[in-house]
């Protein structure tokens, strides 16, 4: 405001000396200007009209020109007096004019007379203008003079104007910069001063609690959040001190005694529900600030993930990695116990009769009516535990004796329960106990499972009890499974094929590949050795080996008379479910030069019924490819044919025990004719297993069956002997 009124002055002054200037200059020094030059014209017009006065003699045209420019001289010089008063080049004009008018008047009265002196009227004429040429000088100065006032004058308002530019110049920038500045330091003042009402405000605004203790623990500050937080868990407002850990000195003096350390985070419970507090020490201000968060919902989650972790969903039994544990801590204790697997009898049939989703249920009402009989049987401090897919565990802190009264207790409470309609629930048991059966939980559950297995075979029997005859048998599956090891190291194995014959044509259709092998000199059954290597995990291995040689062996015997045979190699779960399964048979039909069509690979159901995603892609690849798929022992798993539509499946084959009996057990007969018309609404082909007679034969062919494999047409062949055998048939036909 100083700057402008200062700036206003300078230049109202500087405005007013302009303006008086501009004034003097245009009413005095500008007219004076012109006069001169008017003057001086005049002059040099007078000293013309005499000269033609002197040629003409017409005095009446000299006389009012000359009038006229001599009037406008002596107002001139009046003027001219006025203006510059008694200057020399004024009084020597004056002077100069007097005597040019003098010899002008004598000049007149010489023309005018009637006796002209010619020569003296030239005299008076040089005379006149040596004067007007001493005039004129005079006059010039005057004019000079003047132009000198007015450049000067002229300087004068133009530095004037320049003083006035430069001040509004300045004013206009000074201006600028000071809105500027101001601007800024206004900006910067709000921005702070909302930062600071912010800061002032982040703990009431804040939702969750916050509460300021000074050094005694008494509460200075709590935040509305606190009061809400009092009154969620029933307390009324402004008791923010109830919100405090029991054990927040603990925190404190842990924070005042390491220097390093200004802040700490722990967890408690208030009431029903958790927090997470953080206490911070403010040094400068001597006081403790403490922020709580509400972490119920997460700790409840937490609790979630914990129990799911350690407990079955469906049935809220504890998982298997909570029986070892338990087994661990009970051998610890050295007391007895026993170890029970227990498992739903036919488990198969319930699948195959009521579907996965009711047999699925049925563990599951198992699993609860366990669960039950844990928590309110007070005789047999039992605990139970869901181990499997359909098997659950229990221990029974106890010794053996105890078994047969648990046993017939959970079975009376199953038989109670109204599990499925059509299916009576039964459970087979089997039993290890300690230290008795195994001091390990590995031990024990291999003993147990070993009994389970016996349960599960026998009909009479719903638990067995670990005993040294199955561990005799466990033994010597032990050393199979350790000369198995060896035996494919040295492959000591060979392959048998079993021819198979069509109903309708009478041709060889095929042959089966049978593995054979010999064991110190005695032959072990496949059925006995394929589930030993399957468990021990050699079964890949092996299942490559005859894969590979069943394909190589079949390029050769294949010839032109069998184009369109099939060899049939039997592949383990195992097998089938390892991911490079697709890729191993792709390279075995390249190595062995056997084309897809002269290829079947024989599954069991199990291997489809659960439908994982990665069986269903290698099923389809499997097709693709061109390969057959046929599923073996038709009719003893799940025997559902629903599943059968979805997968590309080309042939079923019924088995054996099935096919034994059939000629006088009218049970096997409806059985063997359901699956072939079922199988005929598929369009599938059917092939009898174990066809030792002709009676069964006979019996087949009128049911619809495509083909048979059996003794009656030949047994398991070697290798030499099936090539013989091909041969031989080839030519009798
Ligand atoms: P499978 O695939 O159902 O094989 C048919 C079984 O029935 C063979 O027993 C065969 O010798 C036998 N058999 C054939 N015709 C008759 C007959 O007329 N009467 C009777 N009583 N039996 C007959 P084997 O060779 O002892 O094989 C038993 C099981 O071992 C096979 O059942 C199959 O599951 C498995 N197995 C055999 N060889 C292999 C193999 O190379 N790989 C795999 N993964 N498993 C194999
Ligand atoms: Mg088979
Ligand atoms: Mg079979």
């Amino acid at each position: 405001m100083l700057l402008g009124l200062l700036t206003s002055v300078v230049i109202y002054h500087t405005g007013n000396s302009i303006a008086a200037k501009t004034q003097g200059l245009i009413t005095q020094k500008l007219p004076t200007y012109d006069l001169l030059r008017q003057l001086n014209n005049d002059v040099i017009e007078q000293e013309r009209f005499l000269y033609e006065f002197y040629a003409t003699e017409d005095f009446a045209q000299f006389n009012s020109g000359y009038k006229k420019t001599k009037t406008s001289v002596q107002l001139a010089l009046a003027k001219l007096t006025e203006e510059f008063g008694p200057i020399p080049p004024l009084r020597s004009a004056e002077k100069g004019l007097f005597e040019f008018d003098q010899t002008t008047d004598a000049f007149i009265d010489n023309i005018s007379s009637p006796a002209t002196n010619w020569s003296l009227a030239r005299e008076h004429l040089q005379q006149l203008s040596v004067t007007r040429s001493e005039i004129t000088p005079q006059i010039q100065t005057l004019i000079r003079l003047t132009q000198s006032d007015v450049s000067t004058e002229q300087k004068d308002i133009s530095l004037a104007l320049d003083k006035v530019s430069f001040f509004v110049v300045f004013y206009a920038l000074a201006t600028m910069v000071v809105v500027y500045s101001i601007m800024r330091a206004w900006k910067a003042y709000i921005a702070s001063a909302a930062h600071s009402e912010r800061l002032s405000l982040f703990p009431k605004r804040n939702p969750n609690p916050v509460i300021s203790l000074d050094v005694n623990n008494q509460v200075t500050f709590s935040n509305p959040a606190s009061d809400k937080f009092l009154e969620k868990i029933g307390h009324t407002k402004g008791q923010a001190h109830l919100l405090l850990a029991n054990n927040i000195k603990h925190y404190q003096q842990a924070i005042l005694t390491d220097e390093n350390l200004d802040s700490m985070m722990f967890e408690y419970a208030i009431a029903d529900r958790f927090v997470q507090c953080e206490i911070h020490w403010l040094n400068d201000q001597q006081q403790w600030d403490i922020h709580l968060t509400d972490i119920t919902s997460r700790k409840q989650v937490e609790k979630e993930l914990k129990y799911r972790a350690s407990h079955d969903p469906d049935t809220g039994l504890k998982k298997r990695h909570e029986l070892q544990k338990a087994v661990v801590e009970l051998s610890v204790e050295k007391n007895s116990f026993c170890f029970g697997v227990v498992e739903i009898r036919s488990y198969g049939q319930l699948v195959s009769t009521n579907g996965l989703t009711t047999a699925s249920e049925v563990v599951k009402q198992v699993g609860l009516s366990l669960q039950y009989l844990v928590t309110h049987d007070t005789q047999h401090s039992l605990e139970a535990y869901r181990i499997g897919e359909k098997s659950f565990a229990l221990l029974v802190s106890d010794s053996h004796e105890i078994i047969p009264s648990l046993i017939q207790d959970i079975d009376s409470y199953i038989d109670e329960q109204d599990f499925s309609h059509q299916y009576q629930v039964k459970l087979d048991y089997g039993f290890a106990c300690y230290p008795m059966h195994g001091g390990e939980y590995a031990e024990l559950h291999i003993n147990a499972m070993a009994a389970l297995d016996r349960s599960a075979r026998t009909n009479d029997k719903s638990f067995v009890v670990f005993d040294p005859e199955l561990g005799a048998k466990l033994a010597y599956q032990q050393q199979l499974t350790v000369d198995l090891v060896k035996a494919i190291s040295l492959q000591e194995f060979e392959l048998y094929f079993q021819p198979q014959l069509s109903l309708h044509t009478r041709q060889i259709i095929g042959a089966e590949v049978l593995i054979r092998w010999q064991r110190n000199g005695q032959w072990v059954s496949p059925a006995e050795f394929i589930p030993l290597a399957e468990s021990a995990g050699l079964i890949v291995e092996l299942g490559d080996w005859i894969l590979q040689t069943a394909c190589e062996k079949a390029r050769s015997y294949f010839s032109d008379s069998y184009q369109n045979a099939v060899v049939a190699v039997n592949i383990s779960p195992l097998q089938f479910g390892r991911p490079d399964f697709l890729d191993k048979v792709r390279d075995v039909l390249k190595t062995s030069g056997l084309a897809p069509k002269n290829l079947e690979l024989e599954i069991t159901e199990g291997v489809i019924i659960y439908n994982e995603q990665e069986t269903i892609d290698t099923l389809v690849a499997l097709k693709e490819l061109g390969v057959k798929l046929a599923i073996d022992d038709f009719g003893t798993g799940y025997s559902s044919l629903s599943y059968l539509k979805k997968f590309d499946i080309d042939k079923l084959k019924i088995d054996q025990s099935f096919i034994r009996s059939i000629q006088i057990d009218r049970a096997d007969q409806s059985i063997v004719r359901t699956i072939i018309e079922l199988g005929r609404n598929f369009e599938l082909q059917l092939i009898a297993e174990g066809v030792e007679e002709q009676s069964q034969l006979n019996l087949l062919k009128s049911m619809g069956c495509d083909e048979i494999q059996g003794y009656f047409f030949s047994r398991p062949l070697p290798e030499a002997d099936f090539e013989q055998f091909l041969a031989k048939y080839d030519q009798q036909r």
